[in-house]
């Protein structure tokens, strides 16, 4: 059997993260790991219990009670229910970092995560994947981008799947997003101290795939195919 790899990809938000890894992974041949994915469907799951979000012990109370599947064509099911297209609605996107804060529900999250890549090589992207879900991943890269940027391109993305949002909204929810995640007590965002850095600001995507798989070579010798 090939040897199992991790390639972590943590860094801010809409900073072209899941973009970028999903294309890696096809071109390694590896599981994409949609991390975010998993904190958005609990925060969909808790506020339609009509739970508040922004409140720890009422959420930590479906702990246990939320299935959340990931399928390869990158369909999210919550609970069994096809959740793809609603918790990328501003109304999960303004939530999810409060949900994210809480410790439990990391735990259990990131027991799941933990057991995704166990047993077969993967591409994972998040905040905290380097620097605590993976620890010992063999690339781990830093992805970011300047806010403008970040918004502009989750504007744009937002338009094209059909989610009515504007400029200014996107970036206020970005930032708020970015300012909770890296201030949080527990797993924050933070670049691991073995990380690369990869500013795709004035970048592509093709070439910010080709310079992961380049990484991923360097460090692995595991070479892709695009
Ligand atoms: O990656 P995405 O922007 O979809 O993630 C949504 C939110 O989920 C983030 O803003 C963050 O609060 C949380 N998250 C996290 N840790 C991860 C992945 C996402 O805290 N590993």
């Amino acid at each position: 059997m090939d040897k199992i790899v991790s390639v972590a990809i943590d860094g801010p938000a809409a900073a072209g993260k899941s973009t970028v890894a999903k294309k890696v992974a096809k071109a390694l041949g590896f599981t994409y790991i949609d991390t975010g994915a998993m904190y958005r469907a609990f925060t969909y799951a808790v506020i339609s219990k009509g739970l508040d979000p922004q409140s720890e012990l009422l959420s930590n109370s479906l702990i246990g009670q939320v299935n959340i599947e990931l399928l390869d064509d990158g369909t999210v099911l919550c609970n069994g229910e096809d959740v793809t297209r609603q918790i990328r609605e501003p109304l999960v996107s303004g939530n999810v970092s409060y949900i994210a804060s809480y410790k439990e529900i990391r735990l259990a999250l990131v027991e799941m995560q933990r057991a995704m890549a166990h047993s077969k090589s993967v591409v994972m992207d998040g905040r905290d994947i380097g620097t605590y879900v993976l620890p010992n991943a063999e690339v781990k890269i830093y992805q970011m981008a300047s806010v403008e940027t970040r918004a502009v391109r989750r504007y744009e993305e937002n338009i094209a799947k059909g989610i009515p949002t504007s400029l200014e909204d996107v970036m206020e929810d970005v930032r708020k997003r970015d300012y909770i995640d890296s201030h949080r007590a527990f797993a924050p965002l933070k670049p691991a101290a073995d990380s690369v850095l990869l500013d795709t600001s004035h970048m592509s995507v093709d070439e910010a795939v080709e310079n992961v798989l380049r990484i991923v070579k360097e460090k692995t010798g595991v070479e892709g195919k695009c």
